[in-house]
């Protein structure tokens, strides 16, 4: 059922086998399994993820790659409520352990937000992250380029940047080594750093050997039309050449709600989970970009499939069998 501020006190008082934090990729593929299991979830999702801003899927089997992560998302919102999951828009803003469940407090609603709290026997952690990009005065400008020829990951759209001119945006020096990956796809790469950071003589010494220019001036506006990036204008009035770019510049992870619970093993702010995605706590699970490992929404699929049916395994063998009596 499609839960809203209007309905959702229908369901204040049921207590979900899983709730989903996060109906992305990875939350959908579990929401889909669980409901298929015959157990209760509810997914919550904010709205605005990463997926949503995939504007190609490009390596799916069996998906065409211009698959964008709008159409999967419908999809498998509706694929999921037709099962027989829950579904809300909200923000989940606190988990807590009360033993036996979880207490999920989520705001419901930007404005007059209310804020309900749902009750489960797991969670999923299925949150992910949000790349962060150059912050101009017109946003507008940078999203009309990212996502389309300025990319944010390099194993989905390297293959899309093949010997083009590319613009590397890096905001750290750890961050610029990614120019001497990226070259497997293209050697012609600049390197602009938006005035984020300094770099280093090693640095500066090892991008000249590769022949790869540095501009350190910030990024004044992006240049093209229809999408297609052409250069990049920086506010010293320099034009660097581009048709593609990668950007660089980390991530926001969505875990602050699970700071309150104790015992979580973490790898910086990703969640180390075991084989069925479970992490260091037994009723807490979690997928996709969020857990260590490849940002792909393949990986995330499959993630979703592996918490799903553990929860159910679970579940089902704490259960009493059912027998065929008249
Ligand atoms: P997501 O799909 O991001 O889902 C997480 C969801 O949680 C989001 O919808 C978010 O709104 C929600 N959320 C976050 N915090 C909260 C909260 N507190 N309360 C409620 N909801 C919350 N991958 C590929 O495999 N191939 C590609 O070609 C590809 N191209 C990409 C292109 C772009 C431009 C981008 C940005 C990403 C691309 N990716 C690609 C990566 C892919 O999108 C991710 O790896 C995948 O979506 C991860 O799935 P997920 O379920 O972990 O996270
Ligand atoms: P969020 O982080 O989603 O939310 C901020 C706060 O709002 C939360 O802390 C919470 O208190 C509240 N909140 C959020 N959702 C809810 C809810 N459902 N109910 C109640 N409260 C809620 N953004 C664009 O706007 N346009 C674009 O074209 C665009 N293109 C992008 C392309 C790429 C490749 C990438 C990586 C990102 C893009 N973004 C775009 C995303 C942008 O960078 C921001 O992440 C996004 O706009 C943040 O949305 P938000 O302000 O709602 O913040
Ligand atoms: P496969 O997809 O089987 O691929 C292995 C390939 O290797 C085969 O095409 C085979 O011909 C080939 N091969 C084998 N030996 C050799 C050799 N020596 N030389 C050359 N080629 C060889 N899964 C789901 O997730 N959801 C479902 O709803 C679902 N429904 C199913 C319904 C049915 C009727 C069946 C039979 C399976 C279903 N499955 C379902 C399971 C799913 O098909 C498998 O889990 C999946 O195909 C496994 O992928 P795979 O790549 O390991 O193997």
């Amino acid at each position: 059922m499609k839960l809203s501020s209007k309905n959702l006190n229908e369901r204040l008082d049921t207590l979900y086998d899983a709730i989903v934090v996060g109906g992305g990729m990875g939350g959908l593929s579990a929401a889909i399994y669980l409901a298929r299991y015959g157990l209760k979830c509810l997914v919550i999702e904010k709205g605005k993820g990463r997926s949503l801003w995939m504007q190609d899927l490009r390596n799916y089997v069996g998906l065409d790659p211009h698959t964008p992560g709008r159409d999967i998302l419908n999809h498998g919102t509706k694929t999921s409520l037709d099962w027989g999951a829950d579904h809300l828009r909200g923000y989940v803003e606190e988990v807590t352990d009360e033993g036996e469940t979880f207490a999920v407090k989520v705001k419901v609603g930007k404005t007059n937000s209310i804020y309900p709290i749902f009750r489960s026997k797991y969670v999923i952690a299925a949150s992910g992250i949000i790349d962060n990009l150059p912050q101009l005065e017109d946003m507008q400008n940078v999203y009309d380029y990212a996502g389309y020829t300025l990319h944010v990951c390099m194993i989905c759209d390297g293959y899309d940047m093949w010997d083009q001119k590319a613009v590397l945006i890096a905001n750290t020096e750890g961050q610029i080594g990614a120019a001497f990956v990226l070259n497997w796809f293209t050697p012609y790469i600049s390197v602009l750093t938006h005035g984020l950071c300094e770099v280093s003589d090693k640095t500066k010494q090892k991008l000249a050997e590769h022949g790869y220019p540095l501009y350190e001036a910030p990024i004044a506006k992006f240049h093209g039309e229809n999408h297609k990036l052409s250069g990049v204008e920086l506010t010293d009035g320099t034009i660097v050449e581009a048709t593609t770019g990668l950007v660089g510049m980390g991530s926001t992870y969505f875990n602050h709600y699970l700071k309150g619970i104790e015992g979580l093993e973490w790898d910086g702010q990703n969640l180390v989970t075991n084989d069925m995605c479970k992490t260091s706590h037994d009723r807490i699970f979690a997928l996709g970009d969020l857990k260590k490992g490849l940002n792909q929404v393949s990986i995330a699929v499959a993630d979703g499939t592996l918490a799903a049916t553990q929860i159910w395994r679970n579940i089902r063998r704490a259960s009493s069998p059912r027998k065929w009596e008249e």
